[in-house]
Order: structure tokens, then sequence, then C-alpha cells
């Protein structure tokens, strides 16, 4: 569903991806791990378009990123992404959040908005919290909304930037509860993260990064047994 070949990003004179080689199939779990700075997000972003690569070849969803035709738009309605900050808007209910993007940019109306809300709310366990404002909510009740929110669009791949890394630990729990549960509905994610022993349970595919490069990749048992001693370092300090 995604190919990295020989992906190269620079930003000004400093070069942040060098190189990377990556696959990822239809209904994995990809976990990107590295320590600050190593070009984990940089990667992410790319993937949906929100920085553009300058050497080698991406392809998402069917799309060569560097085509000629390639539409930015089109792209962003197949690919979901969530981050640290949930960006909800204040004056609109949970409901009127999650099913703005399908209304304005799919035209949705009537019944179907509701529906689509009640739908995508329970896949995060919030039904109840429909006609409530963001600010009525936890940190980790309003990241669920957030995640519910990019799900009213019906991605066919997820990406999320260490979306529990400002929660407390009981509630980045219950935002790793519905990662897992959409990961066991089969739905492409990538995420970036600093839970490892979460990584390692629920991902099909860990991505050490270190000094934008594909580093290190392999299935949890990596993260027990590295083999490089970058990694052994980066699990060591438990970071
Ligand atoms: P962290 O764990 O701290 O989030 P990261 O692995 O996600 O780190 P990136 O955000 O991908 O790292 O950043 C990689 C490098 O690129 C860093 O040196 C960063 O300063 C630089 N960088 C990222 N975005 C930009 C930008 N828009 N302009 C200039 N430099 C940038
Ligand atoms: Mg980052």
């Amino acid at each position: 569903l995604v190919r990295f070949d020989e992906v190269r990003k620079s930003f000004g004179a400093l070069e942040v991806l060098k190189g990377i080689t990556l696959d990822i199939t239809e209904g994995q779990v990809v976990a990107l791990i590295g320590k600050s700075g190593s070009g984990k997000s940089t990667a992410l972003r790319c993937i949906n378009g929100l920085e553009k690569i300058n050497a080698g070849q991406l392809s998402v969803c069917g799309r060569d990123l560097l085509a000629r035709n390639f539409d930015l738009r089109d792209l962003r309605k197949e690919v979901g992404i969530v981050f640290q900050s949930y960006n909800l808007f204040p004056h609109l209910t949970v409901e009127q959040n999650v099913t703005l993007a399908p209304r304005k940019v799919n035209g949705l109306k009537g019944a179907a908005v509701s529906e689509l809300a009640a739908e995508v709310l329970e896949q995060v366990g919030l039904s109840e919290k429909a006609k409530n404002y963001p600010e009525q909510l936890s940190g980790g009740q309003q990241q669920r909304v957030a995640i519910a929110r990019s799900l009213a669009m019906r991605p066919r791949l997820m990406l999320f930037d260490e979306i529990t890394s400002a929660l407390d630990p009981e509630l980045t729990g219950e935002v790793l509860r519905v990662i897992a549960k959409l990961a066991a509905g089969g739905m492409t994610m990538v995420l970036v993260t600093h839970e490892m022993a979460f990584a390692a349970k629920v991902a099909d595919q860990i991505v050490f990064m270190h000094e934008g490069r594909v580093w290190e990749k392999g299935n949890g048992d990596m993260l027990a047994d590295p083999t490089t001693p970058e990694l052994r370092q980066f699990v060591g300090n438990g970071l």
C-alpha cells in the first residue's frame, strides 16, 4: 500500500531522510521508532504529501507522489493523519467535529451524517459523547474524537504521530486500546510511537530509524534482541 524507494528529503542544506526504502502492505501495522530528530515525523508526513520528497520514489495507495498528474487532494481522502495535538473545533460538538470533512468534502447530508457519526464514535468508544463539546472531554477522549474524525473519511491508511505523548498513562491506555481494535479490524496503520511495549505487541513491522535511515527493521522480537548497537542503546535507554 506504501512503498518508499531510496526516498530522500532535505530541508535546505539539512538532509533529513537519506535514502529510505520501506514496504507497507495492506492490513499491516507499522511502528516507526527512533531518537528525536531521526526523521520519523518527516517520513510519516511524506506519506500523505505534507512534505514533498526530493529524490527517490514514493508510492501510496497506487499513486506515485512525484507523478506529474498526482492529485494531493485525492490522496488526502484516502490517508488519515492524527497528531499529538488534536485540533478539534471548540465551538463544534463532537458529532459536528467528526462529520465536518464528510459534509464539506463529500457533501454528506441528512440522516447519513448522524449515522456516520454514530458509527465512528462507536469505534472509538465515545457513542455517549456525540452532543458534548471538546472542552467537556478528557485529553484521551479528545484524542479519540480526533481518531474518529479521521475514520469518518473512511481512509485506506491511517497515520499517527505520537498521539499519546501528551497524555497521562491511563489516558494513553484508552487511546492505545482504540488503535489495537482498529488493527484487529484490519486497518493499515503507521504509527510513530515511544510506546515500545505496545509497538512490540501490535505492530507487524517495527522500523528503527537512525540519522535519517532505516537502521533496522523486523517484528516485535527485534526489540528484545537488537542487531545494531544503536538500537540496543535506544531500547536500553527505555525511550
Ligand atoms: P521527534 O521524535 O523529536 O519528533 P522525529 O524523528 O520525528 O523527531 P523529524 O521531525 O522528522 O524528527 O525531524 C528530523 C530533522 O528534520 C530534525 O533535525 C528537524 O529539526 C528537521 N526538520 C523537520 N521539519 C523541518 C522543517 N519544516 N524545516 C526545517 N527542518 C525541519
Ligand atoms: Mg516527530
